[in-house]
């Protein structure tokens, strides 16, 4: 096949009403490529823009032309993404994958294939002749340089090679030079934000480990900190502890994936969360699809609230209600942050960010998330180490970091002050007169005023809930003792000054306390009870 007719079939499917205009252009430069000559472009989108949408149009479209199409993915339930979005369009297609024998159908022009089962069939144990194909696309792209991938690849010289990826890079950082010949990259996370097909990170750091720790791990091969030792690391005793705490003070009740580096790290970390009462599950690579599968709809349906795994989650798993995204794992690799981060900033009715808490420091090292980045097939190039310099460096702006509650900013998007606790930065000294100034004018502002509000009173119900339902005798005999730990605890969240109770506070109703209530105030039982152990 020549370059022109295909780039001109290309062009044809860039009209597909089912398109939206990014998705478009974005075939439209692939059409470009092509007409220039690439037989192998690779196709950045970030997570959420569609890809799969994006390669089915094409698939359908280069199919009814009369051409045979291979779609390679490299888990099953991407391959059946594939097939539900190529049914959805009308189009008939077989798979190939030891899971869903139901689903061949090898007379359709379309075969979407588990690249590991076609591996196995066709080039190591069953020595079957592959699939004939025109054109090939391979999903998750930046895991096609394994070399079993690559060995299915060049099963077909002649073919038109289509990668799509979120992070065109190896793990390592290098490019895929090796493995595509043209990149054409598509919209920032900002712009998908921006048009409402993302949702906004919302993103806290709490580091459990010191730059000095990070430093002195060893490498692994991809430059990454070496698994073992991470593992060992981040099982020192406190930590566990401070990742569920943080979890509760930030996203108690928040749908909530989390990764971990390893399965005794997971399961550490799931037996604290439950021991704080949260309900958690782990996830490894021993579990098959029908254990993650329900899992996964635990999370959904809320029966799960922390689902915690060890890096399988980070490709291809699609929980658009997903509220929060843990990472209690440093990572050198920005394809492995970027793709854990992009597992929450699908859109969903009622959510309006997605909480992102990093206990590894990953932010400090690689940039936010939503950072621009300069993808590129150069093998010299490595965009990992150019994520690091241009953080350290004064390349972009630093975001700063709430010394009280680790929220993470740009002062140029949000100013100097802390939106979420308050917090704002020490006066410089020539400032002072103006800020003095400023102080005159809001002391009026009294700082018993928030005593007054619904939602003081609200959560005041709601703690003196909480404590009768965690104590009933205590409730039964002493209410006044749940009352004013209740009272206390809402003078803490909202910041109000010590002062006497007053009269119409005891008379207040109980009622049953919210998840983000009950988790405030299990986060400040379990800090009481460790400054009792410490002192
Ligand atoms: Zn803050």
């Amino acid at each position: 096949m020549t370059p022109s007719p295909l780039a001109s079939l290309l062009l044809r499917a860039a009209e597909h009403p089912k398109l939206r205009d990014y998705q478009v252009a974005e075939v439209r430069k692939l059409a470009d490529a092509v007409r220039s000559g690439s037989r192998r472009p690779l196709c950045q989108l970030p997570t959420g823009a569609g890809k799969t949408v994006i390669g089915s149009t094409i698939a359908k479209t280069l199919a009814d032309a009369g051409l045979r199409v291979l779609i390679l993915a490299t888990r099953t339930r991407l391959v059946r993404q594939w097939h539900q979005q190529l049914a959805g369009l009308g189009a008939r297609a077989g798979v190939i994958a030891a899971q869903a024998p139901h689903l061949r159908d090898f007379t359709a022009r379309v075969q979407i294939a588990s690249a590991d089962t076609l591996h196995r069939r066709c080039m190591t144990v069953e020595r079957m002749p592959l699939p004939g194909a025109d054109v090939v696309i391979f999903d998750e792209a930046h895991l096609a340089a394994a070399d079993t991938r690559l060995g299915l690849l060049e099963g077909y010289p002649g073919a038109l090679r289509l990668g799509f990826s979120a992070t065109p890079a190896r793990r390592s950082g290098r490019g895929l030079g090796a493995v595509f010949d043209s990149l054409v990259c598509g919209p920032s996370i900002d712009e998908l934000t921006r048009r409402g097909v993302l949702v906004p990170a919302k993103v806290f750091s709490s580091p459990i480990v010191t730059a000095d720790d990070l430093a002195a791990l060893p490498k692994d091969a991809t430059s990454d900190y070496a698994p073992g030792a991470l593992g060992h690391l981040l099982m020192r005793p406190r930590l566990a502890g401070d990742v569920v705490q943080n979890w509760l003070r930030i996203a108690a009740g928040k749908r909530t994936f989390l990764f971990a580096v390893n399965k005794a790290h997971g399961a550490a970390l799931a037996e604290e969360f439950s021991r704080a009462g949260v309900a958690a599950e782990l996830l490894t690579d021993a579990d098959d699809e029908a254990t993650r599968d329900a899992a996964i709809a635990r999370l959904e349906s809320g029966a799960t609230q922390v689902l915690l795994n060890c890096f399988l989650m980070s490709y291809g798993v699609d929980v658009p209600s997903l509220e929060a995204v843990v990472l209690a794992r440093p990572t050198r690799s920005l394809a492995m942050y970027l793709q854990m981060v992009g597992r929450g900033l699908r859109p969903s009715p009622g959510k309006e960010h997605c909480l992102l808490i990093d206990h590894g420091r990953v932010i400090e090292n690689l940039g936010l998330p939503n950072t621009p980045i300069a993808w590129s097939l150069d093998d010299e190039t490595n965009v990992n180490r150019e994520a690091e310099r241009r953080t350290s460096s004064h390349a972009v702006e630093r975001p700063r970091t709430c010394p009280e509650c680790g929220h993470v900013w740009l002062i140029t998007e949000f100013g100097s002050a802390c939106r979420e606790c308050g917090w704002a930065p020490a006066p410089k000294a020539r400032e002072v007169a103006v800020e003095e100034v400023e102080l005159e004018e809001i002391g009026t502002h009294s700082p018993y005023a928030s005593i007054g509000s619904p939602e003081f009173t609200q959560f005041v119900r709601e703690a003196i809930g909480y404590g009768a339902q965690r104590k009933p005798d205590k409730w039964a005999q002493r209410p006044s003792a749940i009352r004013a730990a209740a009272w206390h605890a809402a003078r803490e969240k909202f910041d109000v000054p010590d002062g006497s109770i007053p009269r119409w506070a005891w008379g207040l109703e109980p009622l049953p306390p919210s998840e983000a209530t009950a988790g405030y105030m299990t986060y400040r039982r379990i800090r009481f009870a460790k400054s009792r152990r410490a002192a």
